[in-house]
């Protein structure tokens, strides 16, 4: 029996599991788009409404029932064929973007060159593109993200356009704009990885694939669509999201995409940096933080991300600072995955600390007090990193509180202490005490101290805090005395 059998509208798949190599024929190059997909029909594949949200499912049903193709696209269609629950819908269709708008009334574009319709309901926002021409990546800072209204002239202008003149190309070949709307065999080959160009098909269930994405995703295979140098020359963040997709799915790169990044890493220092925050906190902040790090690290990536950092995990790779980002991601990854709020600034601290406690140090021995040279640091390593990666004013700021709030936890003797406790920084302080004390960059008795202490009720609290006190101290039991003499005296602790 032939795998592959002739459909009324592509090749379509029937049996079992498509083979690998035969799927290879169907890939990338321009000589082998046959534009013609293979179709994997409902019974074969797990892609089950149930298994898709009803607002992505109205969206795809109205589509359809207007006359217009519905399709999902892209990482949920992947993530369901895995098993792992979608982030988010996104729906292609061949409705232009007035079209779609006009279908429904919670609807609004967005987008100046390439408009693209967000469809609410409720929380949850349905993004639906119209199929395009040329790739080049959804990246938001390169087309400018305005509300509908302005720009039209430009847009009308743009699409009266031959559409070969539209695609500009810097001089390391990074694409500057593309902005045409296509036909679904056009809209495949601006999408970045085959496991990401899979088409569910609202009107028989179906699944489109152009690109062998379906055996890829069977044999968990990560692989850049067409030749990955151009590719990754044409937008560079896809280094970036090679990484974060081998991180979050476990997918193996194919050598011929994960081979060129070390070489090709550099193009990322022209990212714009707005862009670079954006990745970021994509790879760090969903959960699979410390994988990611590694694999940027592996890729040669991460000394373009965050170069001060790279070099100090390079000089001292068992080092404090290794063994704080270590535990740091490994926290947040936890956070991450048990839902809990998760903030940049705190992910910047645990990111930059080496580099900060290194300067804060020089600050430290140059006489400086404590708190002072650790702000100065912050300032000064913050200052560096934003010329990769922007770093907002509302995560500097209370990152610098944070670890300039550090050595006022080993003043703890006496009320005054204790207003610490009611400082607006100090759940987050807090919370890095606890990873440097993990670290061994700080007494664990000081950490289970301010541990303990946020138990108890004002009047123990105070009583606690005034046991430290030198004359206390004499009269106190011999187990607080001994804690008194053992902890760090300012003069002679790290600053940070
Ligand atoms: P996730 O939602 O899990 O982060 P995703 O694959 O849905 O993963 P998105 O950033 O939401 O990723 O992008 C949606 C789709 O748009 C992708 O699956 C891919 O097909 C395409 N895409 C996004 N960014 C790019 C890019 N830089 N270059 C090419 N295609 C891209
Ligand atoms: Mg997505």
């Amino acid at each position: 029996d032939e795998p592959f059998g002739p459909g009324e509208r592509g090749v379509y798949y029937i049996g079992p599991p498509i083979d690998h190599k035969r799927a290879r024929c169907f890939l990338n190059e321009p000589s082998h788009r046959t534009h013609e997909p293979v179709i994997i029909e409902r019974a074969d594949h797990p892609v089950s409404r149930s298994l898709i949200a009803g607002s992505a499912l109205k969206v795809l049903y109205r589509l359809k029932d207007a006359g217009y193709e519905g399709f999902l696209v892209g990482g949920c269609v992947r993530d369901i064929l895995i098993g792992i629950t979608p982030k988010d819908f996104d729906v292609a269709t061949d409705a232009l973007p007035d079209e779609v708008r006009s279908l429904f009334r919670n609807c609004r574009l967005i987008g100046r060159r390439f408009r693209l319709a967000h469809v609410r309901f409720g929380d949850q926002i349905i993004e639906v593109a119209t199929f395009r021409a040329e790739h080049g990546g959804d990246e938001p800072d390169l087309e400018g993200s305005i509300e509908e209204g302005e720009g039209d002239a430009e847009v009308e202008s743009e699409l009266a356009a031959d559409p070969d003149d539209r695609r500009v190309l810097d001089d390391r070949g990074r694409l500057l704009r593309d902005n045409i709307y296509g036909s679904i065999e056009q809209d495949v080959w601006r999408r970045d990885f085959t496991c990401n160009a899979l088409y569910y098909n609202i009107r028989d269930f179906s699944i489109w694939d152009y690109v062998g994405g379906f055996a890829d995703v069977e044999a968990r295979v990560l692989r850049l669509i067409g030749d990955p140098e151009t590719r990754y020359r044409e937008d560079p963040v896809r280094m970036l999201r090679a990484v974060r997709f081998q991180a979050k799915l476990g997918f193996t790169m194919d050598p011929a995409t994960a081979d060129p990044i070390p070489r090709l890493a550099a193009l990322v220092d022209g990212v714009p940096p707005a862009r670079l925050l954006d990745e970021v906190q994509k790879l760090y902040l969903s959960g699979c933080a410390l994988r990611s790090h590694e694999l940027l690290r592996q890729h040669r990536l991460l000394e373009h991300l965050f170069p001060a950092t790279a070099a100090h995990l390079a000089a001292e790779p068992d080092g404090m600072a290794s063994r704080l980002l270590r535990a740091g991601l490994e926290s947040t990854d936890l956070r991450a995955r048990s839902g809990r709020t998760l903030t940049p600034m705190f992910l910047f601290a645990v990111l930059l600390f080496g580099p900060i406690s290194v300067a804060a140090q020089r600050r430290f021995d140059r006489g400086l007090p404590a708190s002072q040279a650790i702000a100065e640091a912050c300032d000064e390593v913050v200052s560096g990193q934003a010329r990769r990666i922007s770093l907002p004013k509302r995560y500097s700021i209370p990152m610098r509180e944070m670890l300039a709030l550090q050595p006022r936890f080993h003043r703890r003797a006496g009320r005054k202490a204790l207003s610490l406790l009611t400082h607006p920084r100090f759940r987050a302080a807090y919370d890095f005490l606890l990873l440097r004390a993990a670290a061994g960059a700080e007494d664990p008795e000081l950490a289970r101290w301010w541990t303990e202490i946020q138990d108890l009720s004002q009047e123990q609290r105070e009583e606690r805090a005034e046991a430290l006190l030198p004359e206390a101290g004499e009269a106190g039991p011999a187990k607080r005395r001994r804690r008194r003499g053992g902890r760090r005296r300012a003069g002679s602790s790290p600053p940070a």
